[in-house]
């Protein structure tokens, strides 16, 4: 990606304004990574960017894996960057062009519940000021850059605001396959789009139509991380108690553990057959490949 001058920080700059937050004490100075999290940063600054090139960086996660958390953190750097260590470590954040406009899409309950809370817990206090929608703040200017983002949910029309350019989107949790084509139209000046999802239900085309083999690694980046990757006795820098992991594998439905617990596409195992039960099983014969749960449904 090309840097305008005009608009990038330099480091001189960068420095100057992070020292204005580094003694403020704000939830966003002290985040720390696990090491899947910190590989998909890394991962940022792998693309040789040319203009108008676009580039997907996906993480696939286990429930309270701390994606919001990361997207959150992420957004708030782009529109205007602020002294945290690991983030700083990434060209790709620290040079991308400002003023830039962003969006977040989610759904409509993440984005009343989960990104109220972390919005105000961890982008900096002071920094920003934002907009309602409904009953959520929808949308965060950044004065001194000039940057902004927003939260669009996937329950709205993906034709709304058409219009608006972007130079960066984030998707948490999956995206509807409707969003896809508007979202992609949007990034005028190419730029990165985010990924971050727990694959369940609706995550099936993700995998077959963004994550082909022949695009992995080249404008397509994926990191996988699972439950144990955020332990904090078993993962690096986890921030999830081990016997908390465990409890979770009583809560959850045990056909949905692939992805809840490894942040694995669902769509193999179980999602499609889970309509058909035992009931549907005509024969004494299971048939070959197929496990029946103790539940009645079926994986392969
Ligand atoms: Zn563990």
């Amino acid at each position: 990606m090309s840097v305008n001058p005009e608009y990038a920080l330099t480091p001189e700059q960068a420095q100057e304004r992070l020292n204005e937050l580094a003694l403020s004490g704000e939830s966003c100075l002290f985040w720390v990574p696990n090491a899947k999290h910190e590989h998909f940063l890394k991962q940022l600054d792998k693309p040789s960017w040319l203009p108008g090139e676009k580039s997907i960086h996906i993480i696939r996660a286990n429930n309270r894996g701390g994606k919001s958390v990361m997207a959150t953190m992420i957004a708030g750097f782009l529109a205007e960057p602020y002294p945290n260590d690991w983030l700083m470590k990434s060209k790709f954040l620290r040079e991308f062009r400002r003023p830039n406009r962003g969006r977040i899409y989610t759904t409509a309950n993440a984005a009343e519940t989960t990104y109220q809370d972390h919005t105000k817990e961890w982008l900096p206090r002071g920094r920003y000021r934002t907009k309602k929608r409904g009953a959520f703040d929808a949308k965060f200017r950044f004065p001194a850059t000039k940057s902004s983002f927003d939260i669009f949910t996937f329950d709205r029309d993906p034709m709304a605001g058409e219009s608006t350019h972007l130079d960066w989107a984030m998707v948490d949790e999956p995206l509807p396959q409707k969003h896809w084509s508007a979202l992609v139209s949007r990034l005028t000046f190419g730029g990165p789009i985010f990924f971050f999802f727990t694959a369940l239900e609706g995550a099936g085309w993700i995998n077959t139509d963004i994550e082909s083999e022949k695009r992995i690694g080249k404008d397509v980046f994926v990191t996988q991380m699972c439950a144990e990757d955020c332990c904090i006795e078993h993962g690096v820098r986890g921030h999830l108690p081990h016997a908390y992991i465990e409890s979770l594998k009583q809560e959850f439905d045990e056909d949905e553990l692939v992805a809840r617990l490894d942040g694995a596409y669902l769509s193999l195992a179980g999602a499609v057959y889970k309509k058909f039960g035992q009931e549907h099983i005509k024969t004494a014969m299971t048939p070959i490949g197929l496990n029946v749960s103790p539940r009645g449904s079926i994986t392969l």
